[in-house]
């Protein structure tokens, strides 16, 4: 009989936008005559920067031409993104990453995901609450977790986001072998100096760990004292792993491609203590398991970092950024403390109630839709997520019914 992996049986059924989806229907059944405004999923709404498009269509036309048609390509990614990426996103920054390093990709979910793959199923794992999903599901899969219970997985560290650490998890007290880190957060939004992520690093060279860097949202950072890249602390080179993605700055949910950066300097053990090269293992992964993004893709992607592509989407991440100001001053006025907005396109609100209490409220009240903290980790019982990904209009609107009804 064909048996299954029963870790899978561990997995909490994500309940989280279905359940939104059949409460929205309901209210909207029940009122038909009221508008819903959506600001509960994280996708971008804007259409993809035209620089992007005219790449796009240039390389699906090489496409339908024998001398200009390609086929499989590297595994890794065609030459001239890899080199745009290691140069723009980091030399330019004084971070030496080499273009070999850089593994282009169709997603950072895929990414984080998979990563966990290469390491041994009894290490320990210290992962933030509230988080981005993935990182734990994909460790529960694998079998590196224990059963769920009161709320979390046996076995996990758990590093908690909260007021009082203003939203950046102390390390922890235990030794850990894998920690996962995602600046400017999702779905805080917070994000971290460089001092508390050189602390991380340090940790991570003492103990021999390694981090996993979810840098998803670095396009929306705008305060000049914060790091864009884990590569700008010292001595990250060894130690950490960096995922980033077209998503959120250029549009690409849809279009799909992103990369990870694994430096050849990152050292990881067998069971016996002997090193071995992290991006070797990650390579034979990635080229065993993957054949390529599309090329009109990766061209598409090149296009980000042309004068023009640069300028479309410094201006996309400043509508999103308008909006996000817009949300949070509302929030604060009304009374409710809030982190995010500023460095991110999440606005992650006290709610002073249970989260889906307050999401009860501001869809009756406002017909509005946040996503519910409680289901990214324990520490969002009280706090809703609202994005700012929408139309400037729709998000004015979406504050005014908010404030008329929380006033
Ligand atoms: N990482 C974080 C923190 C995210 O919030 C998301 C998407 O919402 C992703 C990764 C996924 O990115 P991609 O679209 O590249 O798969």
């Amino acid at each position: 009989m064909i048996r299954i992996n029963e870790n899978y049986l561990k997995l909490q059924s994500s309940y989280l936008f279905s359940d939104i989806a059949k409460r929205m229907a309901r209210f909207q059944e029940a009122n038909p005559e009221r508008e819903i405004i959506r600001l509960g999923i994280g996708d971008v709404t804007r259409a993809l920067p035209r620089a992007c498009i005219e790449a796009f269509h240039k390389a699906v036309d090489e496409m339908a031409n024998e001398s200009t048609f390609r086929g499989y390509g590297p595994e890794q990614g065609y030459p001239f993104l890899r080199e745009a990426i290691a140069a723009h996103d980091f030399q330019a920054r004084g971070a030496d990453i080499s273009p070999d390093e850089v593994f282009v990709s169709d997603g950072a979910k895929c990414d984080t995901g998979n990563f966990q793959e290469l390491f041994s199923t009894d290490i320990v794992i210290a992962i933030p609450d509230p988080v981005y999903p993935v990182y734990v599901d994909s460790n529960v899969m694998s079998g590196r977790t224990g059963f769920f219970s009161h709320g979390r997985y046996e076995g996990l560290v758990y590093l908690e986001s909260t007021t009082e650490n203003h939203y950046v998890p102390h390390i922890p007290k235990e030794r850990v072998d894998l920690i996962y880190l995602c600046f400017p957060n999702n779905p805080t939004g917070a994000t971290a100096s460089k001092e508390q992520l050189q602390l991380w690093v340090d940790y991570a060279r003492q103990n021999r760990s390694l981090i996993l860097f979810d840098a998803a949202y670095e396009s929306y950072i705008r305060d000049d004292s914060l790091p864009h890249s884990i590569y700008e602390m010292k001595g990250a080179r060894d130690v950490a792993v960096e995922f980033r993605s077209f998503s959120k700055n250029a549009g690409f949910t849809g279009t799909r491609c992103a990369y990870s950066v694994v430096p050849k300097s990152v050292s990881v053990y067998d069971s016996e203590g002997n090193r071995h090269a992290l991006h070797a293992l990650w390579n034979r992964r990635h080229t065993t398991k993957f054949n390529g993004v599309a090329y009109p893709v990766q061209k598409a992607a090149e296009a980000v970092y042309s004068e023009e592509g640069q300028e479309e989407v410094r201006n996309l991440i400043e509508g999103y950024l308008t909006n996000a100001r817009l949300v949070r001053r509302t929030m604060t006025d009304l009374g409710y403390e809030c982190v995010g907005g500023k460095n991110s396109p999440y606005i992650w609100v006290d709610a002073k109630m249970d989260s889906w209490e307050f999401f009860e409220l501001l869809l009756r009240k406002a017909g509005v839709v946040c996503t519910p903290g409680s289901g990214f980790g324990r520490c969002g019982t009280h706090h809703v997520r609202i994005s700012a990904f929408n139309s400037y209009e729709n998000i004015e609107k979406a504050m005014g019914k908010i404030a008329d009804a929380l006033k």
